[in-house]
């Protein structure tokens, strides 16, 4: 791809644009528990009720200690006050949006796509989950000003669960309020929900949904393989004084609720035992959160003739200790900073593709990697006609192609992020995708699991 790259990336001074570093894997993180410092590092707000918590409750789930690190309502990394400050190149991650401009025009070339595709509907919800600051759909926004009849037709609903990200996202966006709610400045109707629940269904409306590094921060539950079998890993106070973090992780004894649940439904009974002598493949990863939200998108898709697209890094089994902790695009341990750096666990594509599979009247295509998927949309054609938009600096051009090959690059963010959609079985597949890319559905769950 990207000839005209190529040949104009040479002028491309280096490091002008990050990559998001949360998606290429395990780092290491030497840099925080240093062991020659037998200190312990500060402890966060988050941390002492984390501390108190587990004293008075006993250890907590990996599941639990990720979702109040999260989105704990004062010290949550995403729901505290300021955490638009997170993203960006002055933050602890950069996002593809938040890269490039050309990733949210294409994404908008895929909803209208989709909508040409349901007959240019004069109804159409367009509904993003996590939204961050607001740039995906901001640039979506603009791009399709291109199709009148497109704009004339959305209603916008953004999911977010962070009280502090839904007004960076408000001004992001240039939403103002009037009798009806909010709206932007060419007339489209902006509505914010706390969570995919909350929003109503319309079953004539056709819905279409975009999750873009938003499955990657719900929370997960780990496991690990112990001679009595697959036990929970929990979070617990660590006193010790030759420690230099407060928390240490221990594995149930027993099993817990979500052992014995999520074990059985992850698939892991249907695996080759060769698998598990792996040091590596002796932990197990299992988000019941991304798979609510798949399921209930999928579901809605089916319901509403619509379409959905999930963005993420991740990988094609439930295999693997994926849990990592970023400040500053540095790699940190998990456990040093509740509430003050980012946590994420590498997308289960394998379960997500599976889990909306299993929802009658879907068609599940994917995962295809992120630098083939927007290569397929034309991200080369988009960057050659902005490259002769008349008034554009030549940094500006330099910066446009250092941010795609960014994000298309294998080595960089092309192949470790991918992209899966969701849409009706009556529908073809999806700008993007092609038809040998249909996943089938799954057997039943229950008929692979082995007592
Ligand atoms: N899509 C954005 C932001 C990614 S960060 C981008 O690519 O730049 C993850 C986002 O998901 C944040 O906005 C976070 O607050 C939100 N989020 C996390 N858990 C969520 C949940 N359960 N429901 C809705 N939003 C959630």
């Amino acid at each position: 791809m990207l000839r005209l790259a190529r040949r104009l990336s040479s002028r491309v001074p280096d490091g002008v644009v990050a990559v998001d570093r949360r998606g290429l894997g395990r780092l290491g993180y030497s840099a925080l528990t240093s062991e020659l410092e037998r200190i312990k590092v500060a402890e966060t707000a988050l941390g002492k009720e984390l501390v108190s918590m587990i004293k008075a409750r006993g250890p907590i789930t990996v599941h639990e200690f990720m979702r109040q690190c999260l989105l704990h309502p004062k010290y949550g990394y995403y729901a505290r006050p300021g955490a638009e400050r997170n993203f960006g190149l002055e933050g602890d991650f950069i996002t593809a949006p938040e890269l490039s401009q050309l990733f949210g025009e294409l994404i908008g070339v895929w909803l209208v796509n989709q909508w040409h595709e349901l007959g240019k509907p004069g109804a159409l919800r367009v509904v993003e989950i996590g939204p961050g600051r607001g740039t995906l759909m901001a640039d979506v926004l603009r791009a399709t000003r291109a199709w009148p009849n497109f704009v004339g037709a959305i209603q916008v609903h953004l999911v977010e669960a962070s009280p502090s990200l839904q007004p960076v996202q408000q001004r992001v966006l240039g939403a103002v309020r009037d009798d009806d709610g909010w709206r932007d400045a060419t007339g489209t109707r902006l509505h914010w929900h706390d969570s995919l629940p909350g929003l109503d269904d319309l079953d004539d409306v056709p819905t279409l949904f975009v999750g873009q590094e938003v499955l990657d921060a719900m929370p997960a539950h780990q496991f690990v393989l112990t001679s009595g079998g697959w036990r929970e890993k929990l979070v617990d106070v660590d006193d010790t004084p030759d420690s230099t973090l407060h928390f240490r992780y221990v594995v149930a004894p027993t099993p817990t609720p979500a052992s014995r649940a999520l074990v059985l439904s992850s698939y892991l009974n249907d695996a080759d035992p060769a698998l598990f002598q792996r040091e590596d493949h002796k932990t197990i990863e299992v988000s019941p959160s991304a798979l609510a939200t798949v399921d209930d998108v999928a579901r809605r898709v089916a319901k509403t003739t619509g379409a959905a697209l999930f963005i993420d890094y991740g990988k094609n089994t439930c295999l693997g200790d994926t849990l990592r902790a970023f400040k500053r695009h540095v790699q940190v341990h998990v456990l040093s900073q509740p509430g003050l750096s980012d946590l994420t666990v590498d997308t289960d594509f394998a379960a997500s593709v599976r889990q909306a599979a299993l929802v009658p009247d879907t068609a599940v295509f994917g995962p295809v990697d992120q630098g083939e998927f927007l290569g397929r949309m034309g991200i080369a054609e988009r960057l050659g006609a902005l490259a002769n938009v008349h008034d554009i600096t030549d940094k500006q051009v330099d910066h446009l192609i250092s941010a795609s090959e960014r994000l298309v690059d294998p080595a960089q963010m092309g192949q470790r992020y991918k992209v899966i959609a969701i849409v009706d079985r009556a529908c073809g597949p999806p700008a993007g995708f092609r038809l040998e890319e249909r996943v089938d559905p799954p057997p039943d769950p229950l008929s692979v699991i082995k007592p």
